[in-house]
């Protein structure tokens, strides 16, 4: 299964965390990223497509410009990573032109992904750089995007990549080995998981434990990333990017790292892109019969089923349905404002047409706009 997997996988995005090529003290490792260049080049050699989502932008920057200790201040953050995004391109060019390699340069924000038309237009970008048979190196454009709209780590912008491009197979190229039975810093008895089928609560709360050192994410973005992709069908392993000539190794179906598998339901590209890439402008708390006709008979949601709204939001926006304990299981796009639905609240459908007044949808969410989560 395992070996199938990764052996079949054509279209690959890797991630390549900041600690693997940079380091604080001495800034980026061009013998590090050399080193991974001829693997991945070894990849596409084996007939791979391959998608690079590299972080160390930041980390690079820090050394050019001589800071003393990671930037907190979000200005001081953004300017590291614009000195530091070009001095990790310069690197990235040179060593993929040493294997004729061609390489161009994708910044993303979260706003790219999350307008549905963006969204698209940098799929189609993508492609067509694939098909020209040049290799993308994407990171998240850190110099523009403000806090609030940040993806703010590059496991979640792979796991997003992966989705935007179809992927067949994630890999986190990290500095740990993958996913372990217990932290093995604390337990040494601890073992590596080659195989995740499931990504149960217990690997979640497992994950959650360990941390890496430099870059943003542990073992529990990582995990949530696996998690993302894996709704929409694509499977994730998470290797150690510091053991040279693991990663082709792996890949031509030896032992190393942690594969977790997909669910075999694959969400739509835009219910996966409601469900996973937009984020949650508000709230709507729904009583037991409304949850029952969605996540049981795929009905659309009713303002009848509705107890509370928490806003604001507006016509459009992505919002969260919660359950009576408060647990959120669904998400969608609302036909209507966070306002007007305070009004129409736990009202059948002619009783807002009496009370409020004709209203262009009858569904407060319809459910192709719907994804039980
Ligand atoms: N985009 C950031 C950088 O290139 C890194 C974010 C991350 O490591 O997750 O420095």
């Amino acid at each position: 299964m395992r070996d199938e997997l990764l052996k079949s996988a054509k279209r690959i995005v890797v991630k390549i965390g900041s600690s693997l090529i940079a380091s604080r003290a001495s800034g980026l490792r061009p013998e590090q990223i050399e080193r991974l260049a001829d693997e991945i080049a070894a990849l596409r050699a084996d007939g791979r497509e391959v998608l690079v989502v590299s972080s160390g932008a930041i980390v690079s920057g820090i050394k050019k410009l001589q800071l003393k200790e990671y930037p907190k201040n979000l200005p001081v953050k953004q300017a590291a990573a614009a000195v530091g995004q070009s001095r990790l391109m310069w690197a990235y060019e040179k060593a993929f032109d040493r294997l004729n390699i061609q390489v161009a340069q994708i910044l993303l924000t979260h706003q790219d992904l999350a307008d549905r038309r963006r969204f698209l237009n940098a799929r189609y970008t993508l492609t067509a750089l694939i098909g020209f048979g040049v290799l993308p190196i994407i990171n998240e454009n850190d110099t523009v995007a403000v806090e609030e709209i940040r993806v703010g780590d590059n496991d979640t912008l792979a796991a997003q990549v992966a989705h935007l491009v179809d992927a067949d197979l994630l890999v986190i190229l990290s500095d740990v080995d993958g996913m372990f039975t217990e932290d093995p810093r604390k337990n040494p008895a601890a073992t590596l998981i080659p195989l995740i089928p499931e990504i149960t609560e217990e690997i979640e709360r497992k994950a959650g434990m360990s941390s890496t050192f430099e870059g943003t994410g542990g073992m529990a973005t990582k995990v949530r990333a696996a998690k993302k992709v894996g709704e929409y069908g694509v499977a994730t392993l998470i290797v150690n990017g510091q053991q040279p000539g693991l990663l082709p190794h792996v890949l031509a179906g030896g032992l190393g790292g942690s594969l977790f598998l997909a669910k075999e339901r694959r969400l739509t590209s835009r219910k996966h892109w409601i469900a996973f890439t937009l984020r949650a402008r508000g709230q709507i708390r729904v009583d037991p019969g409304a949850v029952e006709a969605l996540t049981q008979r795929g009905k659309s949601l009713l303002a009848s089923g509705i107890v509370e709204i928490t806003g604001p939001f507006e016509t459009g926006d992505p919002v969260s349905c919660l359950d009576q304990d408060g647990k959120e299981f669904a998400k969608g796009l609302v036909n209507f404002s966070s306002d007007l639905l305070d009004r129409m609240k736990g009202l059948k459908t002619q009783d807002i047409q009496q009370q409020i007044g004709p209203q262009e949808y009858e569904e407060v969410i319809h459910r192709d706009n719907l994804v039980i989560l």
